[in-house]
């Protein structure tokens, strides 16, 4: 029998559990809180999909396996429209670089040193190019709400049924098995439900008596108005990463995480763009539009936590930072294993029980 398959969240990581699962013929149904499709943590996203931030060795195999995903799902979802655009990165000393280069190039991950006029031609609008810097031509970004918008489309395409606007109140337990969840409308049965609700997971989870351990910390982030192109690629300098969107906004933040807003984001803000200004020729040309910030959905050891709830049967969860890097494996791994095809060796190191304090 057709197993039914709830899906709590539709932010990047819980559409591309819905894709997944729609993919490979289950009966899937999604629900969101939010009327507007893009998720809560994901339309704050700096949004560069990567693997150079990527250690302990584990952390980065799933990384640069989910950037290969990333590139599959560029092919077979219309209209997805990754930016692979290449990151040019010198936000270390110069030893520090050198090795990172040493180490990624030695796992399969390239990573070119860069030099003087090689600088420029990749950046030829930095005010103040660094003497030496690395490319990684393989890196990337989306914009998020517009991926999240094009995953959801394609799945239901592929029959999954998305629900905006239906929050779910609480899981329905009984007897040690989640059954299903309680909406604002009414309850709605399941075989397993797959919470993908970001940082509002913890409080979902702590009312069938489950303490997640999960940090939330703020990430602010500035977007100027629509520009010419002033960069190419990924730009992450010294206390400053920028990128500029298709649309032609220059997103920038102290790094992806984004800029601590402390009690005065405003000001925070302005000191942020002040140095995206004098960072670029013809910065004094950019004007600040807005500010954002969104709370990362971080477990305390920084990586992903994936699989089956401990003591709960029916509930499969998913809480990562770098969602926008790891949706693409963690759907299509966590879909498989939700439908009895087992838990992929790459998948092993992410249990989430380490997160649920034992008592
Ligand atoms: C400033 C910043 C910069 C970042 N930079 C990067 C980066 O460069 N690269 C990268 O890979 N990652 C980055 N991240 C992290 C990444 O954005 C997140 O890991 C990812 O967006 C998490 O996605 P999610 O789907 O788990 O959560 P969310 O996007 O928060 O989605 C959760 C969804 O659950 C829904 N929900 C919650 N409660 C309920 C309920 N009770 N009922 C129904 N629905 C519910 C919400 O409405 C929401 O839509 C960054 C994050 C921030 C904030």
């Amino acid at each position: 029998m057709t197993q039914k398959i709830l899906i709590v969240g539709g932010g990047i990581i819980g559409a591309s559990f819905a894709l997944h699962l729609a993919e490979a013929g289950a009966d899937v149904r999604l629900l969101d809180a939010e009327k507007t499709v893009g998720g809560i943590a994901t339309p704050n996203s700096w949004a560069w999909i990567n693997a150079s931030w990527g250690n302990p060795p584990d952390y980065f195999r799933l990384r640069q396996e989910s950037m290969r995903q990333w590139r599959d799902l560029d092919r077979r979802v219309p209209g997805l429209s990754v930016n692979w655009c290449g990151g040019l990165l010198w936000d270390m000393a110069e030893a520090d670089l050198l090795a990172y280069a040493k180490e990624r190039n030695a796992q399969g991950y390239e990573v070119k040193v860069v030099k003087g006029d090689k600088v420029r031609a990749l950046e030829p609008q930095l005010a103040a190019p660094p003497a030496i810097a690395v490319h990684v031509p393989g890196e990337g970004a989306v914009e998020p709400v517009h991926a999240v918008e094009r995953l959801l489309t394609t799945a239901r395409a592929k029959g999954a049924e998305v629900l905006q606007g239906t929050g779910v109140r609480w899981l329905i337990e009984k007897k040690g098995r989640i059954t299903g969840v309680m909406t604002e409308e009414g309850d709605l049965d399941a075989d397993i439900v797959v919470l993908a609700a970001g940082t509002a997971s913890a409080r979902l989870l702590k009312d069938v008596g489950k303490e997640l351990k999960l940090d939330q910390p703020p990430g602010l982030l500035v977007h100027t108005e629509p520009a010419a192109e002033m960069l190419k690629g990924l730009v992450m300098a010294p206390e400053l990463h920028m990128r500029q969107t298709p649309e032609g906004r220059i997103v920038a933040g102290t790094d992806f995480g984004g800029t601590d807003p402390g009690d005065n984001p405003q000001g925070a803000a302005d000191e942020l763009f002040a140095k995206v200004q004098a960072s670029l020729m013809g910065g004094d040309t950019l004007k600040l539009s807005h500010y954002t910030v969104g709370f990362r959905p971080t477990p305390p050891d920084g990586v992903s936590a994936i699989g089956a709830v401990p003591g709960l049967e029916g509930l499969y969860l998913c809480v990562t930072h770098s969602g926008i890097t790891l949706a693409p494996a963690l759907g299509a791994f966590g879909a498989a294993e939700i439908l009895g095809q087992g838990r992929n060796p790459l998948l092993q190191p992410f249990a989430p029980d380490r997160l649920f304090a034992t008592s």
